[in-house]
Parts: structure tokens; sequence; C-alpha cells
């Protein structure tokens, strides 16, 4: 099993966070910056002090998710320090807030960008840090966990790409570093129209995933045209519309993180 690297060496801008949680999936546009985005911003709604790291150097969605008023972050050229923007009170990291634009790059050079932007962030004194972790499960995943400490990690999936296959992977991950999977969260599961409820990629097998890998909650989002909407406009759903269903399952999911 592979050795938690921190251990020992944590390093200094991440040793005020209580809690860091990591969101993440096995394939990409499943949902889980906006899973991320929304768990943090609700987060923020119950009074905690809370950070994003957007950590999809390839693909880094927090800057179109989120409208700070600065959309480069600062350096403290002192102490050799990056300092996070910030929007609604929520300190952001995103390759996409680094001045430069998306890059080609190697496994091994995303690792070092991942590492260096957590590792030199000065977060300051924070209860959660939401990681909105790159999608997959391969080496550049696996550093990121062993560079920081996680205290528990959230799954997210559609119902279609809900295969055992990808979310044991996830879990086995996750398991091999000693984090807890606390949730699942299935994503873009059902909408309703004309007073029915269709559910376009069949029903999930969720319960099912979750007995098998002893998962406590799983979690049911719709699809739902204001949640990608707000997402392309900078203000989180659960910011724009906070009583909704929505926002409820994400203040559930925020008490088990
Ligand atoms: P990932 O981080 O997994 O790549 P994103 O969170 O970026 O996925 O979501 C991919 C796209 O799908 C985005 O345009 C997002 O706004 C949209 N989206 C995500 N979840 C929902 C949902 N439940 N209903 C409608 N649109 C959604």
């Amino acid at each position: 099993p592979a050795k938690p690297i921190f251990a020992g060496q944590l390093p200094p801008g991440l040793s005020r966070i209580s809690s860091i949680v990591a969101v993440s999936s096995c394939k990409g546009g499943v949902g889980k910056s906006t899973v991320a985005v929304n768990l943090a911003y609700t987060l923020a709604g119950m009074g905690a002090r809370v950070g994003i790291f957007d950590a999809d150097v390839y693909g880094p969605s927090l800057p179109t998710m989120v409208n700070p008023e600065s959309r480069v972050l600062e350096m403290d050229t002192e102490k050799k320090t990056i300092i996070p923007t910030e929007y609604l009170g929520v300190k952001l990291v995103s390759f996409g807030f680094a001045g430069q634009g998306r890059a080609i790059m190697r496994g091994p050079m995303v690792s070092g960008v991942i590492n260096q932007l957590l590792t030199t962030t000065e977060w300051g004194e924070l209860d959660y840090l939401v990681i909105d972790m790159p999608p997959g499960t391969g080496d550049i995943q696996l550093t990121l966990c062993q560079v920081a400490p996680l205290t528990a990690a959230v799954i997210v999936t559609t119902p279609q790409k809900l295969a055992f296959i990808d979310v044991a992977k996830g879990v086995r991950m996750f398991s091999k570093l000693k984090v807890p999977c606390v949730a699942v969260v299935e994503n873009m599961c059902h909408f309703d129209a004309d007073g029915k409820r269709y559910y376009p990629f069949g029903k999930g097998s969720g319960s099912q995933v979750v007995e098998q890998f002893g998962i406590p909650h799983l979690f049911d989002l719709p699809i739902r045209p204001t949640l990608s909407a707000s997402g392309d406009s900078g203000i989180p759903e659960v910011v724009s519309d906070p009583i909704s269903a929505v926002a409820r399952t994400f203040q559930d999911l925020g008490v088990c993180v």
C-alpha cells in the first residue's frame, strides 16, 4: 500500500486546515466541479471557513464557476507563498488563476504544478478545504492524495457511468490511503417535466454500490438547467437559490463531510 508522504512533513500552508475533502470522479464531465463548488459554498453558508483547490489542471472550471474580483493569484514575494483569491468569503486557488493558458503537460509536470500550487499556498485557518480532483485514479491523483492529508472523499458519478468497476477504483484508491469515502453523489439522475419524473440514463444502481462498498451516504442530484446556468454565471446555485431541494441535498452532504 502507498505510504502517505505527508507524515511529519505537512506543508506549512496546509497546517491550519481542519478538514480536507476530496471531490473525485473516475471520468470527466459527470459534475465533479459542480458538486465541489456547491459543497464548498454550502459549508461556507453554514458558517465554516472554506477554501477550494481546483486541482483539475487540464480543465480548470473554477474560473467560470465563481466571480472573484481578482482573477490572478498573487505571490507573497518575501515568504514565496501564493495568496488565494476570494469570492463571497471562500478562498480559491486554481491553475486557471495562475496567469497561464492551458498548457500541454505530461503527467509528472502536472503533478509538479498541482503540488506546488497546493503546498505553497498560504491557506490560513480553514475549517474545510474542498479539493476538486482531476478526473481519474492515476498517478496524478495518487500523488495529490499523498501530499494533502485528506480527511474525507466524495465520489461523483452519473447513473449510466455508475459502473461498479469505476466507483470501485475510486474507493480502492482512497482506502489504500486510509481516506474514508463518506458519500457517493449520483448526478443527473432524473428530471421532472409535465408532472412526471424521467430517468434518462436509467435508474442508477446507487444503493447497490453503497452497500457493496460500505459507503455510508448516497445522494441524488437531478438534471437542472439552473445548475449548469449558475455554473456558467459565476454564482453557485446554492448561493443564488439557497432554499431549493438541490441546496438541501448539499446541506445533507455538507453534514457528512
Ligand atoms: P466535471 O467536473 O466532472 O468535468 P462539471 O461539474 O464541469 O463536470 O459539469 C459538466 C457540465 O455539466 C457543466 O456544464 C455543468 O454545468 C453541467 N452539469 C453538471 N451537473 C448538472 C446537473 N445536475 N444538471 C444540469 N447540468 C449539470
